[in-house]
């Protein structure tokens, strides 16, 4: 692989980069503030920086190359579909669409076959909900403060994260609630029992509040991602179910970063006993090689639109070259037992591992997630569960942290006072020991910190 990284490829980061200063603007950046990294090469669970250095990517970008860096029978399909069909428009039938919708419905529930493609998790999201209202003829939709749905118009409404604030005053009928924590609980609960009796007992509250014949949609992720990656309390996510069955409203499952393998199930809402009537995808539909997002949507759902038309539409909607990428995805995610993979790696190797980290850093307040989806939760004090920055801010040292696993060939991923622990669904448990055992020494400098 290293043969790959010439001087020419260096000298071409280094013009990217410079170009990249003058002429891009970056998301959710401060412009003149960001030195963005350069990357010239990429595989498997691996990547190249500006410099030539090869780093070991526990992002997975934004969490999304689940079947790592250049898997060479996605580029292979996609390769084929360009040299048959770059591109058709969304009002004709094709088959790479076509498999991809085929291959999506049938790994979820039974009643749920149908798709509408979008380009990202964002659009899927606004799709989801405008379905929902259009199904149910109501207008709100609630939301958890603790989740992230999308940087669009009605996505970044219902975003629960800091980062709606600046931009929450465009959309109507938006209401958040509490979602259950239990590792910082809002209810003050003192275990896991309580805190799913006490969160269901406040998002009951809301309904009533609200109005619940009001509400056309719940939108939730069945493990939040962005916003720190726990596992809700047992009863929990079935609780929200029952909720929805009661007042006739639509329960979106936005599986759009927890999807396709992630928690190691297929999707996150499966380690649950629940069935949505709504499932929003991206990212690990195909790995992101081509932008994809999709909305899939239960029979009931499908049959308010099966005679009177459904008012929306993109022009790329179903894009052959993605949908032939999510085919090859998926396919290859099936024939190399990834998501069984994912989930053995989780329980046996990534869990054990960051459990000892807990054991052995003060700075470790907790650690949680599931299959190749984790993070370590940094705080100043143990007992207390004092973060180590309040809500919405990052402390410097985390920064610092980051930059020591960069120099020691590791890219982890950084939110507030967390990392996020995200390879490829595929890493070799080799690779991912390895990654642990460098966060694992810079992480004497968040204790050092506190
Ligand atoms: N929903 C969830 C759960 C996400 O994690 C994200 C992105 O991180 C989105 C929606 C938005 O997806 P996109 O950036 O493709 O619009």
């Amino acid at each position: 692989m290293t043969e790959r990284i010439t001087p020419e490829l260096i000298e071409a980061g280094r013009r990217g980069y410079e170009l990249d200063r003058q002429h891009v603007f970056h998301s959710w950046s401060a412009q003149e503030k960001i030195t963005p990294m350069t990357v010239i090469d990429a595989q498997g669970s691996w990547l190249w920086d500006g410099e030539g250095q090869r780093l070991l990517d526990l992002t997975c970008q934004l969490i999304y190359t689940n079947v790592g860096h250049r898997h060479p029978k996605v580029v292979e399909a996609i390769k084929e579909q360009a040299d048959r069909l770059c591109t058709i428009a969304p009002q004709h039938a094709n088959d790479a669409r076509s498999e991809a919708a085929r291959l999506i419905t049938e790994l979820l529930p039974q009643d749920i076959n149908h798709v509408f493609f979008t380009n990202g998790g964002a659009d899927a999201n606004e799709h989801a909900v405008r379905m929902a209202r259009l199904h149910t003829g109501r207008h709100k939709v609630l939301s958890a403060y603790r989740s992230y749905h999308g940087g669009r118009h009605m996505a970044i409404n219902l975003t629960g994260d800091p980062r709606r604030i600046a931009s929450d005053r465009a959309a109507d009928g938006v209401v958040h609630f509490l979602p259950p924590y239990t590792y910082r609980s809002y209810f003050g609960s003192a275990d896991e029992k309580q805190e799913a009796e006490r969160a269901l007992g406040h998002l009951r509250d809301t309904l009533l509040l609200e109005g619940a014949s009001s509400v056309a949609a719940i939108i939730l992720e069945a493990i939040p991602g962005t916003a720190g990656i726990y596992m809700p309390p047992p009863g929990y996510v079935e609780g929200v179910r029952q909720l929805c069955d009661e007042h006739g409203i639509v329960l979106i499952m936005d599986e759009v970063m927890a999807g396709f393998g992630r928690s190691g199930r297929w999707f996150a809402h499966e380690h649950f006993d629940v069935e949505p009537d709504i499932v929003t995808f991206a990212k690990g539909v195909n790995s992101g090689y081509v932008p994809l997002g999709g909305v899939a949507m239960d029979d009931e759902i499908y049959a308010t639109f099966a005679q009177d038309p459904y008012p929306g539409g993109l022009t790329y909607s179903g894009h052959p070259l993605a949908c032939a990428a999510a085919v090859a995805t998926i396919r290859t995610m099936h024939e190399e037992g990834m998501v069984e993979y994912a989930r053995r790696l989780g329980d046996q190797v990534i869990g054990p591992r960051l459990e000892e980290l807990k054991d052995r850093h003060p700075s470790v307040g907790d650690v949680r997630g599931a299959g190749a989806f984790w993070a370590i939760e940094l705080v100043k004090d143990k007992d207390t569960r004092e973060p180590l920055a309040p809500y919405g801010q990052t402390a410097p040292v985390m920064g610092e942290i980051v930059a020591e696993c960069r120099r020691q060939g590791v890219l982890p991923f950084m939110n507030m006072n967390r990392l996020h622990i995200c390879p490829p669904l595929n890493i070799l448990e080799e690779d991912i020991v390895f990654g642990i055992e460098v966060i694992d020494r810079a992480l004497r400098i968040a204790d050092e910190s506190i």
